[in-house]
């Protein structure tokens, strides 16, 4: 099990990027960046992440994909997914899901309620594991 505190942001708008990680770093966590669904997983497997916030909607290969392929891979399965995607329609919620997420969380994030919202998160999936690893 993964007991850093560092979370993977992976995120291609930089304005958002940009607010998740000052959000989180204020709240004390390390943050790592990745702006692509390629970038994110050479950087989850340098850096270990605790939890990976995934943007679905990335150039290149999608999160969907992104996180099918960090679910695949033996090293990298058990750090949690947790999908943030702008699109709140029906099934949407499934599909990532389905592409082995282990949370969900929609867009546009909440700056007064996001660091505690990741900060339960986190504290949720270091007890449980990634439940899709
Ligand atoms: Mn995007």
């Amino acid at each position: 099990m993964i007991k850093s505190d560092k979370i993977l942001v992976v995120e291609d708008n930089e304005k958002n990027l940009y607010l998740i990680k000052f959000i989180l770093q204020h709240a004390g966590l390390e943050v790592a960046e990745a702006r692509s669904g390629e970038e994110a997983i050479i950087v989850a497997g340098r850096e270990k992440p605790a939890m990976i916030l995934m943007d679905m909607q990335l150039p290149g290969i999608s999160g969907y994909k992104a996180t099918e392929l960090l679910k695949s891979d033996k090293e990298l399965c058990e750090i949690p997914v947790v999908a943030l995607t702008a699109y709140a329609m029906r099934g949407d919620k499934e599909k990532c899901f389905a592409a082995g997420c282990d949370e969900y969380l929609t867009k546009p994030i909440d700056p007064k309620t996001f660091s505690s919202t990741i900060a339960e998160l986190l504290e949720r999936v270091q007890k449980n594991g990634g439940k899709n690893g």
